[in-house]
């Protein structure tokens, strides 16, 4: 539910209201805009139905949100959410563009890569340490010194990172090390770990789950925010259909529709999406015609030794081209890079 107040509400009235509220055993999160503060009413608010909350002094008005995804629903924000990732701003009028290797292999080349996306003009590094494999004996990431290795290349381009957890048990690691802690789609409804990264505010990149609908995907979200964390990204990385050509199908229409029904910044992995180092940069393009705050590619020097999913990974080379092409189209709808 949406409280909306009177421009002239004093602060005792506002006191007044947000204590019935707590009183009563809901969460409110107040959202103070230039003409109007709003207050976001969360939790059962069934309750509400026999409370006369237009007789207190200061409301102006009451909107039930219909949405099932409370916080995240553009109905609770008008407004994009922007997320300040160390100075890189995601969800804004510029793109934000993540791009590293599938996985953090060796220090030097971690570092070498990051140096060369930066310069193409990349804004953010990603790159795991903990790769959520499918079969037990494929390479699963080289762990916690990958992250320092992510922060090397930090160090030395000025490029946040992201990185993927898989394990609540090592959130302090991801706190003190990752700019934005990814959650793979592998775990997208892995509710406990939604909810420990809820509890903090490091910027969160939820990737939507192999066969999730987009009702299932704000849901999730909606788990963190509903913890209090209010920066999330969301991340469509293609989902499972009968089409077997390519890894996965990449759900374009998720984009405006994500972005209808939420203020959240939305990006787009086109390399999971695909599985094709070739449909990387058609996929990319479509995406930012299609309105995509970002995307999450990726790139490595070697994609036939890389460790973990080169036959997806474009050189650095290929990616400079692609940054070339997606200025222009940046441009064609309003956006730049
Ligand atoms: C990744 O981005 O490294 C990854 C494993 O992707 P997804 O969770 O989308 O499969
Ligand atoms: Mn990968």
């Amino acid at each position: 539910m949406i409280i909306v107040l009177k421009p002239e509400a004093t602060e005792p009235q506002i006191d007044h209201l947000l204590d019935r509220l707590r009183e009563l055993g809901l969460k409110t999160h107040m959202t103070q805009g230039e003409e109007r503060t709003i207050i976001g009413v969360i939790g059962d608010d069934r309750i509400l139905q026999n409370q006369p909350i237009t007789a207190f002094p200061g409301v102006e008005s009451v909107t039930p949100i219909l949405a099932p995804w409370k916080l995240v629903s553009r109905e609770f924000k008008k407004d994009n959410t922007v997320i300040d990732v160390c100075g890189v701003k995601v969800g804004g009028q510029k793109l934000a563009i993540m791009a590293g290797p599938c996985a953090v292999e060796k220090l030097e080349l971690t570092v070498g890569i990051a140096h060369e996306v930066k310069a193409a003009g990349g804004s953010i590094l990603r790159g795991g340490a903990y790769k959520p494999r499918t079969s037990p004996y494929s390479f699963q990431g080289v762990g916690r010194e990958g992250l320092d290795y992510l922060l090397e290349a930090k160090r030395q381009t000025g490029m946040p990172v992201v990185s993927e957890i898989l394990d609540t048990r090592d959130i302090e690691l991801f706190l003190q090390k990752a700019d934005i802690i990814q959650i793979g789609a592998r775990n997208m409804q892995n509710f406990e770990l939604l909810k420990e990264v809820g509890a903090y505010d490091k910027p969160v990149l939820l990737k939507r789950g192999l066969s999730a609908t987009l009702k299932e995907f704000l849901l999730s979200a909606e788990y963190i925010m509903s913890r209090g964390n209010r920066n999330v990204i969301l991340c469509e990385r293609g989902i499972r259909t009968f089409e077997t050509q390519y890894r996965n199908t990449l759900d374009l229409a998720a984009v405006p529709t994500l972005k209808e029904l939420s203020h959240l910044p939305v990006i787009v992995d086109p390399s999971h999406a695909t599985g094709k180092w070739n449909l990387v940069a058609p996929m990319a393009k479509a995406a930012v015609a299609a309105g995509a705050d970002g995307l999450l590619i990726e790139v490595h020097s070697n994609p036939e030794c890389a460790l973990c999913d080169g036959e997806e990974s474009i050189k650095p080379s290929k990616f400079k081209e692609l940054m070339q092409d997606l200025r222009k189209i940046a441009v064609a709808v309003g956006r730049e890079i």
